[in-house]
């Protein structure tokens, strides 16, 4: 039962797993000899793509796609790839546009299904469509092609963003990010002692934590519970949650830049919604989650996850129990062992129960803590002078 207590979220907006055994599948196929090899059509921009997405490059492996969509009518991989490149690289309208493409061609295929659930996510005006391709897609401004003009607005805005970061205090960068979002159902919206409390717990953080943030526009949203972001979610199991328990369990979740946090969720044994407000620090444990996605996901890679592994293995059999969200396998362990760290590091969490649990993670994952050190040390770098 105390698992349903303790533990704050990350939603996958995407199945990172998949993602990575996709990519990994046909990054065999990336390699120069590939290229030499009798690969045909959109094979050949798919390769291409697929290695510049090895390397991060999200842009042009986006742009190679795309070709490999033009070239292969019928290959929804590619054009699923687009779209997903097109928002790693920050073009987030061009990729709201590409992927309503693709759920507009591909209706009934996986690739269609996941982008309409990433839309979800992503685009603004999701409710307004009513999650309808053809009207999305009528009053979308911004053609997935059309890279110059936008580009331009965006430098443009970017540029604004840059010159006015300097003066902007750390206060004034968090109400800058800050939603607070009215009751859409029966529980009561959020009161000032708990906006106030986020505020305080986020104008704490590192200056260049709040500046990348900032950057990368980040949103923090406040919400009565979480369930009411979307009621699509109601019945979703969340990551590491037992049968039975749904986000309505849950206080904080983060989906890329957009970090929750809720001031009631929902006792699973009184079946009432309680108060969380003791909880206020998970919002340091999402940040963790917002610090690994602008990083491309490090807590992904082999050389947080080797290290990782190494750890979580000598965790020993007594409180294996009590850290299995944190020792989860596939993706979600690595992920929610990082933004722990994270949390740990910006001062920890605010629940007696989770206070605990986050310094044995501190205590037990210490390699992996110190890449996460080196990373923070390369943001305060980059915004030293800031
Ligand atoms: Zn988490």
């Amino acid at each position: 039962m105390s698992r349903l207590r303790f533990f704050p979220l990350r939603i996958s907006s995407f199945s990172w797993s998949r993602i990575v055994a996709a990519t990994a599948l046909v990054a065999s196929l990336a390699g120069p000899a590939a290229l030499g090899q009798n690969l045909q059509g959109g094979q050949i921009f798919q390769a291409m793509a697929n290695s510049y997405y090895k390397k991060k490059q999200y842009i042009p492996a986006a742009a190679q796609y795309m070709e490999a969509w033009r070239v292969e009518p019928e290959n929804a991989t590619a054009a699923y790839y687009a779209a997903y490149c097109l928002y790693m690289g920050g073009r987030k309208d061009d990729s709201i546009k590409t992927f309503w493409l693709v759920v507009d061609k591909f209706p009934n295929r996986k690739e269609g299904q996941n982008a309409k659930a990433f839309l979800q996510r992503i685009d603004p005006a999701f409710n307004r469509h009513g999650g309808d391709a053809r009207k999305a897609l009528a009053s979308s401004v911004v053609p997935a092609s059309s890279g110059s003009s936008s580009t331009a607005a965006r430098s443009a805005g970017s540029g604004a963003r840059t010159s006015e970061k300097k003066s902007l205090s750390n206060e004034q960068l968090v109400k800058s990010m800050l939603e607070i979002h009215k009751p859409r159902g029966k529980i009561p919206a959020v009161s000032d002692s708990f906006v106030k409390g986020v505020e305080g717990i986020m104008v704490a953080l590192p200056r260049y934590v709040l500046l990348m943030m900032h950057d990368r526009n980040a949103r923090i949203h406040l919400v009565p519970a979480l369930v009411e972001t979307d009621y699509r979610m109601q019945n979703v199991r969340p990551r590491g949650y037992s049968e039975g328990s749904s986000w309505q369990n849950s206080n904080a979740m983060c989906s890329g830049r957009n970090l929750y946090i809720a001031q009631y969720r929902l006792d699973s044994r009184s079946g009432n919604f309680v108060t969380a407000a003791t909880e206020i620090g998970s919002i340091r444990h999402e940040t963790g989650h917002c610090i690994d996605h602008c990083l491309g996901y490090i807590s992904q890679q082999d050389k947080f996850r080797h290290p990782y592994r190494l750890a979580a293995a000598r965790v020993p059999a007594e409180d294996r129990q009590r850290l299995d969200y944190f020792l989860q396998v596939a993706s979600g362990g690595s992920s929610e062992t990082f933004a722990e760290l994270c949390c740990a590091r910006f001062g920890g969490e605010t629940d007696e129960w989770r206070i605990k649990t986050c310094s044995m993670v501190k205590s037990y994952f210490k390699e992996p803590d110190a890449i996460i050190g080196s990373y923070l040390k390369q943001i305060e770098e980059k915004y030293k002078d800031d």
